[in-house]
């Protein structure tokens, strides 16, 4: 369902940060995230359970995860994406042997669609809020644990925060719970900034980032929870600091990622006393693939 990934050290990062920077590749999972993880975990777990479809309304790296998933297991897979939702990422999930349904204008309507059309025989994936989810994602920090020692900082983006769930899941259940997390938004996706200064969960009322896979307008309630039992920092950075990053990740690891992704590395940059001390950082270079050079040529143009 998804590959143990490469740990590099980055020696460009490193260099140029004066610390030593540990990137854990999730970008090289099958399907370009590591949504793979957590997705395909669930997946396996319904299936189990007898479920005989899997439904998703992500047309992003979560309804890829599911399509992959379902395809692995051989189960049925309908992903529901709204009229918005590019040609490519269509394309990508059609690959997989999904079945795609183009509902609504906004993700809002094609998820309603998504869910009244499941029937008892279906398992409903959602993309971050479920507990086998982070169990899932918790794998990528099992990899680091038996690979290398315990770091100084955990530097990761957020989107609806099950990656955040899963990595402090997996900092547990690997007795690493006094790691730090750098939580990393773009401005218009903040929404776990929002919600960490509010004191409780705080819903977007839009999305105005280009960093796609963070905008989910608000987190879910188990990411809010873990910065109450443990030490979470957020950093937010602007669309061009995340473009950046891609760039920065393309020139010194050969490797395409979202600005979702851009965005970690670029918080390494930021004015935190956390990352200012830490000697040793690890980074989840968390993929996605919803861009691609000539998008990235295009951005850099407009924001650089
Ligand atoms: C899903 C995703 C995120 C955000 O993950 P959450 O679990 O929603 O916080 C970040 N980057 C990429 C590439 C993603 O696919």
């Amino acid at each position: 369902m998804y590959i143990e990934t490469p740990l590099l050290e980055s020696r460009a990062l490193s260099q140029r940060l004066g610390k030593s920077i540990w990137l854990k590749m999730e970008a090289m999972q099958p399907t370009g995230s590591f949504k793979a993880r957590g997705i395909g975990h669930a997946c396996s777990v319904y299936m189990e359970r007898g479920a005989r479809r899997f439904v998703s309304s992500s047309g992003g790296n979560a309804g890829l995860a599911v399509a992959y998933a379902g395809r692995k297991l051989g189960v049925p897979v309908r992903v529901v994406v709204p009229e918005t939702t590019s040609e490519r990422a269509k394309h990508l999930i059609g690959m997989e042997n999904a079945e795609v349904i183009v509902h609504g204008k906004s993700w809002d309507e094609a998820n309603r669609f998504a869910l009244a059309s499941c029937t008892s025989a279906d398992a409903f994936l959602h993309p971050f809020d479920d507990p086998l989810i982070w169990e899932g994602h918790a794998s990528m920090i099992d990899e680091v644990a038996r690979a290398a020692s315990k770091p100084d900082a955990v530097v990761l983006s957020v989107g609806g925060g099950g990656l955040l769930c899963g990595v402090a899941e997996g900092l547990r259940r690997n007795r690493w719970d006094d790691v730090p997390l750098v939580a990393v938004e773009t401005t218009g996706a903040a929404s776990y900034a929002a919600s960490l200064e509010a004191g409780e969960r705080v819903e977007l009322p839009a999305i105005t980032s280009i960093a796609t896979s963070l905008g989910a307008r608000s987190v879910c309630a188990e990411a809010l929870a873990i910065a109450k039992r443990r030490a979470v920092t957020s950093v937010v950075v602007s669309d061009r600091q995340a473009v950046g990053g891609c760039l920065e990740m393309l020139d010194e690891h050969r490797v395409v990622v979202e600005p979702a992704c851009g965005a970690s590395v670029a918080a390494l940059d930021s004015d935190v006393q956390l990352l200012r001390d830490a000697r040793n950082i690890l980074l989840i270079v968390c993929g996605g693939v919803g861009t691609n050079v000539e998008q990235l040529k295009r951005w850099s143009a407009e924001l650089l």
